[in-house]
């Protein structure tokens, strides 16, 4: 059987992030929820969101969440990105433009970090030197 996607959001809504999850009940989608939300039971709304069942069992990209309508907070400035705004995404962290990529680049430091940090770097590095190529543009 084909999953169904649910939304998940907190009456706080806007500041847990939501997000969409496949399961075929809304119980199965309940235990899908790992954002970083300390809410109590009732205040988190789990609907079906009928528009995301095509990209069913997921999950969902940063990119498809943003051609959906919804918006992506920057990873360096946290201002919301919508798609009309033509943020640069890079795996699943969404930027302003590539001054918000170096910045953000600038206030990590890979050496002895942790394993995810590390990743991020190199992903960010790499997508800073292929942009540095087609643009022609200075890294500061
Ligand atoms: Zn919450
Ligand atoms: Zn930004």
């Amino acid at each position: 059987m084909e999953l169904k996607a649910w939304r998940i959001t907190c009456r706080d809504d806007g500041y847990h992030q939501q997000c969409v999850v496949f399961a075929e009940s809304r119980n199965d989608a309940r235990r899908l929820d790992d954002r970083d939300c300390d809410c109590e039971f009732i205040d988190i709304r789990i609907v079906r969101a009928p528009s995301f069942d095509e990209l069913s069992p997921g999950p969902v990209t940063a990119q498809q969440y943003l051609d959906q309508g919804w918006f992506w907070v920057c990873g360096y400035c946290e201002k919301p990105l919508y798609r009309v705004s033509n943020p640069v995404i890079i795996k699943d962290r969404v930027y302003c433009n590539r001054s918000c990529v170096v910045a953000s680049r600038k206030s990590y430091n890979p050496v002895g970090a942790h394993e995810s940090v590390v990743s991020l770097c190199e992903e960010l590095d790499t997508w800073l030197g292929s942009s540095v190529t087609q643009t022609k543009e200075g890294v500061n």
